[in-house]
């Protein structure tokens, strides 16, 4: 069987080869739990986890105590927004996330508003951009948290973090962030950009899955983040349970592959989305990007052909993996809440396709793909508008 063209990058990313290699020890020989230091494989155990630390955190600008280890992005969002808000009770009980946030920071804050928290969910632009005024207006003396993403997992918009952590701080309140689709596409400072709270998960960065990190800039102490979970004192009492080494080891290692890949990957991604975007709309001039294309995600498509449902098309292109809508929400008959905030009505969501173009996508992947759609649309609509 021919391997399908992946262009689903935003959804997973497959295993580095180096991940896989730093993980094979510690499925092995490797198995010391690094709480159990009273023996020497606990201590390599706990040597290996701090290591690991140390490259996580430098990936996102960070200092190794300011990294605590999850289970991955959706953990990490929801202890960040949990944990930081119920915290933070004394002081205000206002939140502020957008409309188009992942589900995990969605749903994390729909939580809050049944424990009581006030919660504005900001709307976006037709092109899927915050208006900074808006996040200006709404925070309150009340406000002790905004949540708002980096990179959009669906549109790939990205959100000008810095310029919302200054309004957050100058108002009092924290800004957590889900970064999860900027880790390895975009640089990422946390300085920098001043975020407080950062979310990361590894299998969207060509690490496994199942890890990931929250990232807490001046480390965890200060924040005391009210935990999920309760049974342990690793990771700084704030995530107790004993570490996965061996997802651990893996994620540091596609961490580890940033500083070399991410100008070349990212350079490559966004030549073949353009090149790739160019060529559809040879055949379809009536092919509709949905949100901003300059502040976007490298690598990141999603369009529609109006009128063509994404399903049908995606039918007659079994050779391609990819996305109708948010991965998340195929499978389910509910429109993509991202579109919805764009304005699209629930019929022009249906068309939505999600390209995600990634480290392994070849030229001559981009060249079978395009032909491929060439070839499906001309089947499904030959009397449709060309350029
Ligand atoms: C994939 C994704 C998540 C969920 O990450 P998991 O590690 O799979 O829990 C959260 N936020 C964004 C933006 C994502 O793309």
């Amino acid at each position: 069987m021919h391997r399908a063209i992946y262009l689903d990058h935003h959804a997973t990313t497959p295993l580095a080869p180096e991940a896989r290699a730093a993980m094979l020890p510690f499925l092995d020989e490797e198995y010391g739990n690094p709480s159990s230091t009273g023996h020497e494989l606990g201590r390599r155990a706990a040597r290996a986890l701090e290591e690991a630390r140390e490259v996580v955190a430098s990936a996102v600008g960070a200092r190794r105590g300011e990294v605590i280890f999850t289970s991955g992005a959706t953990e990490s969002d929801n202890l960040a927004i949990l944990g930081a808000a119920r915290a933070l009770r004394g002081r205000g009980d206002h939140v502020v996330t957008c409309a188009t946030e992942h589900r995990a920071v969605l749903d994390a804050c729909a939580q809050l508003e049944r424990e009581g928290f006030r919660v504005t969910v900001l709307p976006v632009e037709s092109n899927g951009v915050l208006d900074l005024e808006r996040l200006e207006r709404a925070i309150d003396d009340h406000t002790v948290l905004v949540s708002l993403m980096h990179g959009n997992n669906e549109i790939g918009v990205l959100h000008d973090l810095a310029g919302a952590a200054e309004r957050c701080h100058r108002r009092g309140a924290l800004l957590h962030s889900d970064a999860t689709q900027a880790l390895g596409r975009l640089p990422l400072d946390l300085q920098a950009l001043g975020v407080d709270l950062l979310s990361i998960t590894a299998h969207k960065a060509y690490g496994p899955k199942g890890v990931g990190a929250l990232v807490a800039r001046g480390g965890f102490e200060a924040l005391q983040l009210a935990p999920l979970f309760h049974g342990g004192g690793q990771e700084g009492r704030v995530r107790p349970g004993t570490q996965n080494t061996i997802g651990i080891a893996g994620f540091a290692a596609a961490c580890a592959l940033i500083p070399s890949r991410l100008a070349p990957d990212a350079a490559r991604a966004q030549r073949q989305s353009r090149e790739f975007l160019a060529r559809l709309r040879a055949v379809a001039a009536d092919l509709v990007v949905h949100g901003d294309l300059e502040r976007r995600l490298p690598g990141n498509l999603n369009l529609r052909f109006p009128g063509l449902a994404a399903r049908a098309l995606m039918e007659r292109l079994p050779e391609l993996a990819l996305s109708a809508g948010a991965a998340c929400h195929s499978g389910s008959a509910h429109p993509s809440h991202v579109l919805a905030a764009l304005g699209l009505d629930a019929e022009q969501a249906r068309c939505a396709v999600r390209i995600g173009f990634g480290r392994t996508t070849t030229d001559d992947d981009v060249e079978r793909a395009a032909a491929s759609f060439e070839r499906a649309l001309r089947e499904l609509r030959p009397r449709a508008t060309r350029a």
